[in-house]
């Protein structure tokens, strides 16, 4: 029996003897949690995406959160979303008790219609949360466009996102919040975190007091002023601090991201210049409007072609030692979902992809030898099951 392939996973960070050395700084330091290396790492950002101002979070789906909440969503308001996506784009709105609208996709893209989003817009309807799928900018002009009709904000969930760009534009100060994830398996960890970066001071303010308990020390915000100990809780918030820790980690893995991002888009030119050439698979749409920072590499088998299920082929590449996955199972099929009343055959389009995908591996410290094994074993499959 051939020896088996070391296993593969799908997706996982790179972490260099710097990075620890960044972190072993902190712990040694004055201050543990939202300290300076949390505003350092803030500032930085904020550079990076070319925006005014950035508040980190303790996760991405914090980050989500505060950026509802600044919003305004309450009760009833009508927020509209990709049911392509990880269930935390929509559960937002739930955390302000508003009502998640799912809006199908584009076949091609895989990003949110626009088109069908002005479709979904009633009187109630009070933001737009696009996402950025697999790394490719949604329709921002589009959505901006729609958005600034109906007087909605948009909140960009840019977790695949960071260091893509849109019309030459990074992604990070084109909505009115952009939210980025530094979950391990996104392109940057801070172990857990997120960010919110704007240009707007009102939603910056309001994003750092939700953070901390609706808390404020800012003398130009307090009502009174009773002495140098003096803050004020205004609003209920919640702890969703950063603490330095992360913040220091995260501040040196930016410096790499360039580096991760050119990596990862090398790996899927050699997946494309294989994959494309096999009528089986459907490669990753490439936008002409955007440069993809590629967090996920979505494969879509065409069934027709093929005498195995996407059930079999991804046990087959598991079989091979290859972790792929599938991004995403729609949030409208989630039980939970279910039982708020959403259906099954709503987002037909969403639902028709999510039979046929599976995530390959892709992540910068690929090894060629990696890449051209995962090649060849989906060629291999594909081989044998192909209908001539
Ligand atoms: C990862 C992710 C999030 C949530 O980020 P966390 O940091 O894990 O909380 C939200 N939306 C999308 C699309 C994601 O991939």
């Amino acid at each position: 029996m051939q020896p088996r392939h070391p296993f593969i996973p799908y997706g996982r960070q790179t972490i260099d003897e710097d990075d620890i050395q960044a972190v072993v700084n902190v712990l040694k330091s004055d201050y543990l949690t939202t300290g300076p290396a949390v505003e350092n790492f803030e500032k930085k950002v904020a550079e990076y995406v070319d925006a005014k101002y950035a508040v980190a979070f303790s996760s991405g789906t914090a980050a989500l959160h505060g950026a509802c909440f600044a919003t305004g969503i309450g009760e009833d308001d009508e927020v509209i979303t990709t049911p392509m996506t990880f269930a935390a784009s929509a559960n937002c709105v739930l955390y302000q008790d508003g009502k998640p609208i799912f809006a199908d996709i584009d076949p091609e893209t895989y990003n949110i219609d626009p088109d069908k989003i002005r479709k979904k817009i009633t009187p109630n309807t009070k933001a737009i949360i696009p996402v950025d799928f697999t790394g490719q900018p949604a329709d921002l002009d589009e959505i901006m466009e729609i958005a600034k009709k109906h007087n909605l904000t948009v909140i960009e969930d840019a977790a695949h996102a960071i260091g893509a760009t849109y019309k030459g534009i990074k992604v990070g100060s084109i909505a009115d919040m952009t939210m980025f994830s530094f979950h391990p398996v996104k392109h940057i960890t801070s172990g857990e975190g997120g960010i919110i970066t704007t240009n707007n001071k009102t939603l910056y303010e309001k994003l750092l007091q939700f953070r901390t308990h609706g808390i404020t020390r800012n003398h130009s915000l307090l009502n009174e002023n009773h002495g140098p100990w003096y803050y004020e809780m205004q609003f209920l918030g919640y702890n969703y601090r950063m603490t330095d820790i992360q913040a220091a980690l995260g501040f040196s893995q930016l410096e790499k991201l360039d580096r991760f991002v050119q990596k990862r888009r090398k790996i899927v030119q050699q997946y494309n210049n294989e994959f494309n050439t096999m009528e089986q698979i459907i490669t990753p749409f490439q936008h002409s409007h955007g440069n993809s920072s590629w967090h996920l590499y979505v494969i879509k088998l065409k069934q027709d072609l093929l005498s195995i299920t996407r059930k079999r082929f991804f046990k087959e590449l598991n079989e091979a030692n290859i972790g792929v996955n599938v991004h995403y199972i729609p949030v409208h099929l989630q039980p939970y979902y279910q039982k708020m009343g959403y259906n099954k055959g709503d987002y037909p389009i969403a639902e028709e992809l999510y039979d046929h995908i599976i995530t390959l591996p892709l992540f910068p410290a690929m090894t060629d030898e990696n890449v051209h094994y995962v090649i060849n074993t989906v060629k291999k499959i594909v081989q044998e099951y192909q209908i001539k």
